[in-house]
């Protein structure tokens, strides 16, 4: 459009040359514009539950002050926006601190198999709890990555999170995970593959410039509702959560896929979607895996 291009023109006077320089603002006003949207929304998402706190702080010490028999199911209400509360303090800080150390911290050698098992093992207990069975398989034989441990165990943790909250009761949930020879064949084996489902990959892989070399690929499949086509393109953006979860029971916000996004562009790695409406979704990562001779940063 025309007016994200402004144009210097100098005053040709008698001038026989006159310079012209376009700069194409796009990109500087989407930056500014995403980073106010951002703004809005958090101080909108911390603002919500602040106010249901001070309403029922309200009611309890007025209208309800001797009604000591309504005040267990505030309680448990206000205890549960209080985590709500909590839980998008910690999202928030995540998704800054990873966004300030793109540059700076450390990746170590790690062993991809283990970053998953200390990942998981707190899930064990959610899924039974939830009646979900909770599946998961892998290729043999070492897994090395240049990582941060720490980020990779979100990356899984927010992927298995999610897929067992959108699964009912009696669903299955597969991590799967291995070695693939190059970055296109991991991203292959990241993907569910069933026949005609949508399918959308949030973040091209870079890999390392000029190289075909092996990378790890997971897997986490889903047997849960399925998230509409016109969504898709827009996971992984901070705040946005698909229409079927927004009102309805399934809390959230709106942060777990923005912070896998960062984490695996951080890692040179890609992240795709592949879902099928009233079938499930399957999430998918991968990254460079580490070279025999590569040293850690
Ligand atoms: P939230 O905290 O809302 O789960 P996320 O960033 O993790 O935030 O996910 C963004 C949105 O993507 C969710 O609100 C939901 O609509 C959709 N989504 C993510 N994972 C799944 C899944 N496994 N099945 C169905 N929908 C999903």
């Amino acid at each position: 459009p025309d007016e994200t291009w402004r144009a210097h023109v100098s005053r040709p006077g008698r001038a026989k040359r006159t310079l012209v320089v376009l700069e194409d603002l796009t990109p500087v006003r989407r930056a500014a514009r995403a980073r106010s949207d951002f703004l809005a929304n958090a101080s909108h998402e911390l603002r919500t539950p602040l106010t249901a706190l001070s309403g029922f702080i309200e009611t309890m010490r007025g209208p309800a002050k001797d009604d000591k028999d309504s005040w267990d199911r505030f309680l448990a209400i206000m205890a549960g926006e209080t985590e709500r509360m909590s839980r998008l303090i910690a999202d928030l800080l995540s998704l800054s601190r990873i966004e300030s150390s793109e540059h700076v911290s450390p990746r170590e050698r790690e062993e991809f198999r283990h970053i998953v098992s200390d990942a998981t093992h707190a899930f064990s207990a959610i899924a039974a709890e939830k009646g979900v069975n909770l599946v998961v398989k892998s290729d043999e034989g070492p897994l090395p990555v240049i990582a941060h441990r720490d980020e990779m165990i979100q990356v899984v943790e927010n992927l298995v999170s999610n897929a067992l909250k959108y699964s009912k009761a009696g669903g299955q949930v597969t991590l799967s995970f291995g070695m693939a020879p190059g970055m296109a064949d991991a991203r292959i084996k990241a993907a569910q593959s069933w026949a005609s489902s949508e399918r959308m990959t949030l973040l091209p892989a870079a890999g390392r410039p000029g190289t075909q070399e092996r990378a790890i690929w997971m897997r986490v499949e889903d047997q849960g509702p399925g998230i509409e086509r016109e969504h898709l393109p827009r996971l992984g953006e901070r705040f946005y959560r698909a229409d079927q979860s927004r009102g309805g029971k399934i809390t959230g916000t709106g942060l777990g896929l923005a912070i896998v996004k960062h984490i695996m562009a951080h890692h040179r790695g890609g992240f795709s979607v592949e879902t099928r409406i009233g079938e499930g979704s399957a999430f998918g990562v991968w990254l460079p895996a580490a070279r025999e001779d590569e040293p850690s940063d």
